[in-house]
């Protein structure tokens, strides 16, 4: 039988990925465009430009459908983007609908983060059991939940919020609207200003090869074992991956977050049975999830459209 394809897409602040995936994870005809020269002004025409030029490039394939993984938080039907901080344009929009207008193949959309989570589960071959935890810290501090094969996407749609936890009596204000989420001291952009206001000669890349042992930088990585601390606490998981462009700076202390987040764990368990699984770097991790994620939805069952 010719085998079948999703086209996986995960869309970042900077960069757009794209590729077809099969049923066990091989990529092919992986792409990087910009995502400010893809979405534009008019994102969902753009983004439906760009995706069927993709299609047309390999129409000797059979393709399923389309997976896109958006930095955003999404309704619980998983059609409309509701909001999405890094990218104009991409509020309160009912984009699954008119994407599959446009295209006339069914489209998937989840948070960026649900579908790296699907790939470090495939690629550790965790299976479908048991409560898996992914923390990936890039620009912002992004949390992904799946338990017992299943993505948790709470009443609203909005679960895994972590970054957007308070701080007691912290009123700094959060890009979310809010004051005093963790996410301002927990993320990129914090180690960013860090290195803005006080390491302005170390390059960002070489943040933790240079300062590592610096209070202000330790402190921070303490701010990171927080969040990390207090889901592990609610939910004593299976599985805990770590990721994110952060954690894979050269030289970034793995063990001294580590040591961090076994201080907060509740003791002795789960504190003595925690194992960490770190997320491969690569820029293809997102697509593959996608596509993987695309034949999971068609296993459940979830996508008539295409089973017909
Ligand atoms: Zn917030």
């Amino acid at each position: 039988m010719k085998p079948k394809y999703f086209i996986g897409i995960d869309i970042g602040g900077t960069n757009i990925r794209i590729g077809l995936v099969d049923k066990k994870s091989t990529l092919l005809y992986f792409e990087m465009e910009n995502t400010k020269k893809v979405l534009n002004n008019k994102p969902v025409e753009n983004l439906s430009k760009f995706i069927k030029a993709y299609k047309d490039k390999n129409d000797t394939y059979s393709i399923l459908g389309v997976v896109i993984g958006f930095p955003s938080t999404i309704d619980k039907s998983r059609k409309i983007l509701l909001s999405t901080p890094n990218i104009p344009g991409l509020n309160q929009l009912d984009i699954v609908s008119r994407l599959e207008k446009l295209l006339k193949i069914p489209v998937f959309i989840d948070r960026d983060v649900n579908l790296l989570l699907q790939y470090d589960i495939y690629s550790n071959k965790f299976g479908n059991k048991g409560i898996v935890l992914g923390f990936y810290i890039g620009t912002g501090f992004g949390n992904a939940i799946q338990i017992d094969g299943k993505i948790v996407i709470g009443c609203n749609g909005s679960a895994g919020e972590l970054g957007h936890i308070p701080i007691m009596n912290d009123q700094t204000p959060c890009q979310c609207g809010n004051l005093g989420c963790i996410e301002v001291y927990a993320s990129g952009k914090r180690l960013n200003y860090l290195k803005e206001k006080y390491f302005s000669n170390t390059n960002l890349s070489e943040m933790f090869i240079h300062h590592r042992d610096n209070p202000m930088i330790r402190e921070y990585i303490q701010h990171l074992a927080i969040p990390i601390a207090i889901e592990i606490n609610i939910l004593d998981p299976h599985y805990i991956i770590l990721g994110g462009g952060i954690l894979q700076m050269k030289g970034f202390p793995r063990h001294i977050l580590e040591g961090y987040i076994f201080e907060h764990v509740r003791k002795p368990y789960p504190a003595e049975n925690l194992k960490y699984y770190y997320s491969h770097e690569g820029q293809t991790n997102g697509v593959i999830g996608a596509g993987l994620y695309g034949f999971k939805k068609l296993e459940e069952g979830t996508c008539d459209s295409i089973r017909k």
